[in-house]
């Protein structure tokens, strides 16, 4: 049996969201932009999953667009402001510890003669808060924010920069992927303006997701057609897709007290075993706050990719860095910001845990890793003669 830790990455389809999905492909072919029945019945479907999403996030049900993931929903909302018809000022500003699809849109808008500024974080990956309040000027047309950062879990204090960002009437767009699911992720309480996330961060499928798009903001499309999604993106909508994520929306809405609980125990099960097994060994990211269920540990003297390889021999998967970037060796950008060497930052390993954890899984994955690590060590140093 393998044990599967790398729920940041992407989770598994949840069995009764594989089943909705499989009668939805059979059942649902409609387009649900068609006036016919089956059309009728596709529109129904997806009208029911655009009320479970709003439900999830605290929105309106007409402010959800379906996209095809979060990175397609962050570029919607960068390059949506950017070149929408309410756009002021022509500079953005975003944490230094974006995601690759926030931080591409940006780089992109900033070789167009737009001007991208970063707020620091420290060295546990907490945002510099003063420092984004300096930022925001009169030319900020924009400012973007994980809410969640993927790599490490550190939590963004997103209400206080949504007060800051309303205070200068400064639009805000956060990238909540890994938080939805896992964190109450309320647009009640958190007044951002625009909101990304992804199905597969929390057991629903891949290739759907969403962008919240507040009070009827208008935004430039970044995919044009036949008008979908009210005119915010074209494309036939993808249905099944669409139904799986309501479902896993519903499901994550109903248990989500409870699974938080559940991951920080095993979360803080993996480190406890390992800060007692495992010498030489730090956690990356502020502990007080961070997603319950991340846990980002530096092993010195060894390269994480090494150790991932080596788990991964054994049952376990866990990851070095971003699945994104995966194939390339990288320091991670998120740890560089946080002031890591590059040496520091690729010891890094990522364990994020989810549905089908359990204890005697992580008791198992504290039980190698002291050998493991040894023999990693032990390599880097045969390396390095
Ligand atoms: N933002 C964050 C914070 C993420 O973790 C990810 C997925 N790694 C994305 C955006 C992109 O999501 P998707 O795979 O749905 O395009």
């Amino acid at each position: 049996m393998r044990i599967y830790l790398d729920h940041n990455a992407t989770t598994p389809l949840r069995e009764e969201v594989a089943e909705a999905i499989a009668r939805a492909l059979r059942d649902l072919f409609g387009n649900p932009s068609s006036a016919h029945a089956e059309g009728a019945r596709a529109r129904a479907a997806v009208e029911q999953a655009r009320e479970q999403v709003a439900a999830l996030v605290g929105a309106q049900p007409s402010e959800v667009v379906f996209t095809s993931g979060a990175t397609e929903a962050n570029h919607l909302a960068i390059h949506g402001v950017a070149r929408g018809p309410a756009a002021r000022g022509r500079a953005l500003v975003a944490s230094a510890v974006e995601h690759p699809s926030v931080e591409e849109p940006l780089a992109a808008l900033a070789a167009d003669g737009f001007r991208a500024s970063r707020a620091p974080v420290d060295r546990d990956g907490r945002l510099d808060l003063a420092a984004l309040e300096a930022a925001l000027d009169a030319d900020t047309m924009l400012c973007s924010c994980i809410w969640a950062q993927n790599e490490t879990g550190v939590l963004a204090p997103v209400e206080a920069v949504a007060e800051r960002c309303r205070a200068r009437g400064v639009p805000l767009h956060v990238d909540a992927t890994q938080a939805v699911g896992k964190l109450p992720v309320r647009l009640d309480r958190v007044p951002a303006d625009l909101l990304s996330a992804s199905a597969h961060k929390l057991d629903g499928p891949k290739g759907v997701g969403f962008l919240v798009v507040r009070g009827g903001r208008e935004l430039a499309p970044w995919l044009r057609g036949g008008g979908q999604e009210r005119g915010r993106r074209g494309g036939t909508v993808n249905a099944p897709g669409i139904v799986g994520l309501g479902l896993a929306a519903e499901l994550a809405a109903a248990e989500l007290p409870a699974r938080a609980e559940a991951a920080a125990a095993l979360r803080d099960r993996l480190w406890d075993g390992i800060a007692a097994k495992v010498p030489r060994v730090r956690r990356n990211g502020a502990p007080e706050a961070l997603l319950p269920n991340t846990l980002n540990v530096a092993f010195d003297g060894v390269a994480g990719d090494v150790l991932v390889e080596a788990l991964d021999g054994e049952g376990v998967a866990a990851s070095a860095g971003a699945a994104c970037a995966s194939g390339a060796v990288h320091a991670s950008a998120a740890l560089l910001a946080m002031g890591r060497t590059p040496t520091e930052a690729r010891s890094a390993v990522r364990f994020s845990v989810g549905l089908g954890n359990d204890e005697a899984q992580i008791d198992r994955v504290v039980s190698l890793l002291p050998d493991l690590v040894a023999r990693a060590r032990a390599a880097a140093l045969a390396d390095a003669r």
